[in-house]
């Protein structure tokens, strides 16, 4: 089944201990519609402006990415810089430009309308929900992803889309953050009260946690030795995830979990270098072996 994404579609300049790059493809929609290709057919819905590489336009046509909702309008592209700490696990960030995104008015190709899963990055949540305001029927299953610029900028705004989600997924500072709660647990069902049914909390280096009204679920990161740059890590989980889910067209508890794997497999794969890079070059069979890692991290017997 065909996923949709809202997103952000950027250039990033980003600097860790590793490097540093002054311009590079990135943004939210991008490193989500990339990873979710591996498993599903992805409709993607941003703006960039004139200043959008042809290059850059041409990585995500060669994949199972359709851009027929991607505009062009004059201007400039979203622009983000970052920087991370020694340890990679704290960042600053140190430019947001909105640019072409500030006046950005989405209008879903009418192929796109009928998407069963949807995904809303992180995006202003007023886009966000006049993406999933134009789709239509009632889609299977929606996710989004927020950041905490959009939850001290745009909280009321924030509270009414996440009305219209089932999943939302969200780093653990978001998560204490938007829920003005330090226990994740404690602040899982805070947000059920504000309309989401299940919570994925992204935890960097200490996995992913599936909270939901079953219970809870657990992953953890992939043990890398060198990771590079985190930059996009939580949207290639979003990715993997969604992208499995609407690849199987299922939402049962066991595709969830798989999901959470799968999530988890694309976000080790992005952190290992720059940028993209890594996940312009990974293959199909790279991914199952690394799921098939993940099973064997994970196994024990009582
Ligand atoms: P992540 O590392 O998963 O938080 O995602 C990083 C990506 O999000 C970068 O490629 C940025 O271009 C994009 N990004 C950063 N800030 C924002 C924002 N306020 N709204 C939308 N996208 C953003």
């Amino acid at each position: 089944m065909s996923l949709l994404v809202v997103g952000s579609v950027a250039y990033d300049a980003l600097e860790s201990p590793y490097g540093k790059v002054d311009r590079t493809l990135g943004g939210a929609a991008t490193y989500f519609a990339v990873s979710a290709a591996f498993f599903t057919h992805v409709n993607l819905v941003a703006v960039v402006g004139d200043d959008f590489h042809s290059s850059d336009e041409a990585i995500l046509r060669k994949r199972s990415i359709d851009i027929e909702g991607l505009e062009r309008t004059p201007g400039k592209c979203f622009f983000w810089a970052g920087r991370y700490s020694e340890n990679l696990n704290e960042r600053v960030t140190l430019t947001t430009e909105l640019n072409v995104f500030a006046d950005f008015n989405p209008r879903l190709p009418q192929k796109y309308t009928n998407s069963k899963f949807v995904f809303l990055a992180n995006i202003a949540p007023t886009l966000q929900r006049d993406v999933l305001h134009q789709v239509k029927g009632a889609p299977k299953l929606v996710a989004m992803d927020t950041m905490n610029y959009w939850i001290e900028r745009t909280n009321d705004e924030l509270r009414e889309t996440l009305k219209h989600v089932d999943i939302l997924m969200i780093n653990d500072s978001e998560t204490r953050q938007l829920a003005n709660e330090h226990n994740l647990l404690r602040a899982a069902r805070r947000i059920f009260k504000m309309g989401p049914s299940a919570l994925v909390v992204k935890r960097g280096e200490y996995g992913a946690m599936l909270v939901d009204g079953k219970g809870v679920f657990c992953v953890p990161a992939f043990p890398l030795e060198e990771p590079h740059d985190p930059t996009g890590a939580g949207d290639s989980f979003a990715g993997g995830f969604m992208g499995y889910l609407a690849g199987v067209g299922r939402k049962s508890d066991s595709a969830l979990r798989r999901a959470m794997v799968y999530g988890s497999v694309l976000g080790s794969f992005a952190v290992e270098r720059f940028g993209l890079e890594r996940l312009l070059t990974l293959k199909k069979s790279e991914i199952y072996a690394r799921a098939r890692h993940f099973a064997k991290l994970t196994q024990f017997e009582l």
